[in-house]
């Protein structure tokens, strides 16, 4: 028989799959002896099957009827009894966090009749008025679907008319109207009173928990955080403890450590008479933890003392949700904390020596994505400037963007190529897909714990919140800044997400500390020694090497002070443009071989001047060279423009210039359907004469060259879109005879390793015969992508892959993420043939994906030697390699 609900004494932490993060982490801390209040979890496993079937599966209703029998024993007290009334939540919670994306009900168990017993037995009318106000509320919304709007409404009223400035101003005959008015909103929305059953609102409440997994929201985040949308959340039952019983009572949110940078000590917000979450959705602004401190020092200890136990039996950062009742610490939540980049790397680096992880769990704990975000610029101030308002740095980064004021807006101009910043009084969770489509994200309201505070963080998302000198009004699209500055919506403006600062215009930009360190390899402060520690532990342990994508001295020059083990790829297209392009044009126009033949000469001093300089910059490492791979049109002018040139000459009755009709011919000569798969990479040396060989002695001279000036070369050849050995074989040919030529005619021997790059299905799939040839293999997995799944990348991005992500055919796109099973296999197939026929054979990535996390593990698990991607991503790749090592 299924078991479907679990009392907090029988789970672990070890079951977060089974009883959500949050029901968990709740039976972890019962078993630690922590005060929290008794309760009971109904699984995920109830909540797939209540979403597959519609029906709430057999035996489940019942189980939760015992359970809360023995709760009722536990506490004295029947759910929803008329005298002394049991109260519970009804609290969301999945297996990976979702913070605020699904439902939760407090004070179940209230009605008309209850809601006098607890104001008797609790001696305090006020509260629990309060209470029933807010269970009609969150229930009405949650469980009926009436627009919270409406609440918010009446309850705006009800503050103008009493004249208080929030809701602690208002006495219990306030509240009482309160939950009448509420009632009449609910029977006039749906057309049913709002149920008075204890035992009906906890079975509704329990369902509309299970259906909160599929809000619009909910699949939002999940897709955005790559978390399955097939694991269901658990719904958690427990005691209701009370914040909101007076000024001796409260609910907060603690950090066993700073979420933004790490620095040790209890860190939090805390909000007197209040229930839980007031603190997070900022309807009245928080106190710091230090308040807390003086206002019950006795609470204070035990909740810091709480904390450092979490810490050290978590081994980590936690994050806290607790409530004081009348002087008494109760602890509602808790789990690993989400913090910012730098936070990730100061507290793994504190916890090494605080003995409590080893290297290689630090190493774990941190990641390329978050190194990446710590290289990006920051502001150009020195911090005193004329800021236009200062809020709480909730999450570093430094963003420029146009003001909006909705996430509607938000997601319209930034669709439009437009950088935003949104600007909030506070954020809700359906801000969502503004804070996704914006740089930053600026509130009025709300501490480091706000709900825009939380998830920009998860997301890496610029964030100051809480700038109480400025007015928001959403409404008429403009903030105001104390200094009386009108911030109109289009309006660009900097913020900064580590100092607080918010600027009017575009501040510019400059290196971060770990930009700086990565530049120079030296640092000063703490931060950035954290960073290079994991580092050079990923160094330590990993088994890739990381090269890098480069095709000028100076990108060579950055790559290898960023820890670049040689160049994986050098394009040589890159060369071919700007001044060079009129002999890029004569050469292919040439109408004879002397013609032709004078163009390439042209060209070569220069390709051999980039080469030099290149090998110069990248001494005693590899230099892997593509020779030319584009498809010769894209040298000529564009074919449109030049018809258009002729047709006006002619037009005007002139004649049209003989350099453009001869141009015009030759670009419709060359014209192709599909470029990608056209008259490209190895097909062009094979059909243009002499192309291969110029490139080849530019590399063969500048190889002597650098040579005699004493350095040590290493220039590897690599072909471009071989399908078959036979291309691979003749074009070797050509290579061997120049690479000889050039060793005869200086006395110099010139040895370059020739190989090829797998970009075709039919060259992986025949790499047994390609290894024949080939010394090395590089994977161009951008290509292979394209060729694999035979989409051009240029056409399909713009015009499908969202509906694509939407419905799921992906879980990211392929050209961010290596598909492993298709592209991915051909990568396996590739090596393991390749290296049958040759032993030594090289192999690496030099595709996009050489720089991306989640395919670096890939490329790690099939073996390949190397990584190559862009120079900025090489330290986030060598971080990486470590991580897929471990
Ligand atoms: P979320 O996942 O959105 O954080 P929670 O289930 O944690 O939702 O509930 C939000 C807040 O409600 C909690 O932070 C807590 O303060 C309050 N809360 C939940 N359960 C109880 C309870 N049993 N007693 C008192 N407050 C509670
Ligand atoms: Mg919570
Ligand atoms: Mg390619």
């Amino acid at each position: 028989m299924v078991r479907y609900v679990y009392d907090f004494r029988d789970g672990s932490r070890d079951l977060a799959g089974l009883l959500g993060g949050k029901g968990a982490n709740l039976a972890e801390m019962t078993r630690l002896g922590l005060p929290v209040p008794p309760g009971f979890i109904v699984t995920t496993q109830a909540c797939r099957a209540f979403l597959a079937s519609g029906e709430e599966p057999e035996g489940m209703s019942a189980e939760v009827s015992r359970h809360l029998s023995v709760l009722e024993t536990a506490t004295g007290r029947r759910l929803g009894q008329a005298d002394a009334p049991l109260l519970v939540s009804v609290r969301s919670g999945a297996r990976f966090s979702m913070p605020g994306m699904m439902e939760t009900v407090l004070d179940i168990g209230l009605n008309d009749a209850s809601v006098l017993g607890l104001a008797k037995v609790s001696g305090n009318e006020r509260f629990a008025w309060d209470s029933y106000r807010r269970l009609v509320q969150m229930y009405g919304s949650t469980v009926m679907g009436v627009d919270p709007a409406l609440f918010d409404e009446a309850m705006a009223l009800l503050k103008e008319a009493r004249e208080a400035p929030d809701d602690v101003h208002l006495n219990a005959g306030d509240l009482a109207w309160l939950a009448e008015m509420y009632k009449g909103v609910i029977r006039d929305e749906t057309g049913h009173d709002f149920p008075q059953s204890p035992a009906g609102q906890l079975q509704q409440a329990i369902l509309a928990v299970f259906r909160s997994w599929n809000a619009e929201r909910a699949r939002l985040y999940r897709r955005r955080e790559h978390i399955p949308d097939d694991l269901g959340t658990a719904v958690t039952v427990q005691r209701m403890v009370f914040g909101n019983l007076g000024p001796d009572s409260g609910s907060g949110v603690a950090f066993t450590r700073d979420p933004a940078t790490g620095r040790p000590g209890l860190y939090g917000d805390y909000l007197p008479n209040a229930q839980g979450e007031d603190v997070v959705s900022g309807v009245r602004d928080a106190v710091p933890l230090a308040e807390l401190e003086r206002l019950d020092p006795r609470a204070y200890r035990q909740l810091r003392d709480h904390a450092q136990a979490l810490e050290r039996h978590y081994r980590d950062l936690c994050d806290i949700e607790f409530t004081i009742e009348r002087g008494t610490l109760w602890m509602l939540q808790t789990r690993v904390g989400k913090r910012t980049a730098e936070a990730a790397f100061a507290i793994a680096a504190e916890l090494v020596e605080e003995g409590l992880i080893t290297a290689d769990e630090a190493l774990a704990r941190v990641s390329g994505e978050g190194l990446a975000r710590l290289m990006f610029p920051r502001f150009d101030t020195d911090g005193t400037g004329d800021a236009l308002a200062h809020g709480v740095p909730a999450s570093p980064g430094a963003a420029v963007g146009a003001a909006v004021f909705d996430s509607a807006e938000a997601v319209r101009r930034s669709a439009a190529g437009e950088q935003v910043v949104l600007v909030r009084e506070e954020t809700t969770p359906d801000d969502l897909p503004g804070m996704v489509a914006a740089q930053a994200v600026l509130t009025g309201r709300g501490g480091k714990t706000s709900h825009a505070a939380v998830v920009a963080r998860g997301m890496g998302k610029v964030c100051v919140c809480g700038a109480q000198d400025i007015t928001v009004n959403g409404a008429a699209r403009h903030f105001t800044a104390r200094n009386g500055t009108v911030v109109e919506e289009g309006t660009v403006i900097s913020v900064d997400g580590s100092t607080g600062a918010v600027y009017a215009g575009a501040v510019p930009l400059i290196a971060s500390a770990t930009m700086r360190y990565l530049e120079t390899g030296e640092h000063r402060d703490s931060a950035v020694a954290a960073v290079a520690r994991a580092l050079d532990h990923a160094d330590s342990v990993r088994r890739l090497e990381v090269r890098a994508n480069a095709d000028t001295p100076e990108d060579a020059a950055r790559a290898r002070r960023f820890g670049a083990q040689g160049i994986g790829l050098c394009r040589t297209e890159h060369m071919f443009l700007g001044e060079r392009r009129k002999l890029v044009e004569e050469m292919i126009l040439a109408r004879t071989a002397a013609g032709r033949e004078r163009a390439l000469a042209a060209l070569l001093p220069l390709q051999r001047r980039d080469f030099a300089a290149i090998l110069e910059a990248m001494d005693g490492l590899p230099v892997t060279i593509r020779l030319l791979d584009p498809p010769l049109h894209e040298f000529l002018p564009d074919r449109t423009a030049l018809a258009v040139r002729i047709a006006a000459a002619e037009a005007a009755g002139g004649q049209p210039d003989v350099h453009d009709v001869e141009l015009l011919d030759a670009v419709n000569r060359m014209h192709e359907d599909n470029p990608m798969l056209g008259l490209r990479g190895v097909r062009l040396g094979l059909v243009v004469p002499g192309l291969v060989a110029m490139q080849v002695r530019a590399v063969a001279e500048a190889v002597v060259e650098r040579t005699r000036a004493g350095g040590s070369p290493r220039a590897e050849i690599m072909v471009p879109l071989v399908g078959a050995v036979e291309e691979l074989r003749l074009t070797r040919e050509q290579v061997a005879r120049v690479l000889a030529e050039v060793g005869e005619e200086t006395g110099v021997p010139v040895q370059c390793p020739v190989g090829t790059m797998i970009e075709l299905p039919r060259a992986a799939l025949t790499a047994g015969r390609i290894a024949e040839e080939a010394e090395f293999f590089s994977f161009g997995t951008n290509d292979l992508t394209q060729t694999t799944w035979g989409f051009s990348r240029d056409d399909v991005e713009a015009a499908f892959f969202s509906a694509y992500l939407d419905k799921g055919v992906f879980a990211a796109s392929p050209f961010e993420t290596l598909d492993r099973e298709g592209v991915g296999r051909l990568v396996r197939i590739a090596v393991e043939e390749g290296r049958a026929v040759r032993p030594d054979l090289q192999t690496g990535v030099c595709g996009e994906h050489g720089g991306d996390p989640e395919s670096i593990r890939f490329f790690h698990s099939a073996g390949l030697d190397y990584v190559s991607c862009s120079p900025f991503r090489v330290p986030v790749a060598r971080l990486e390699a470590g991580r897929a090592a471990l």
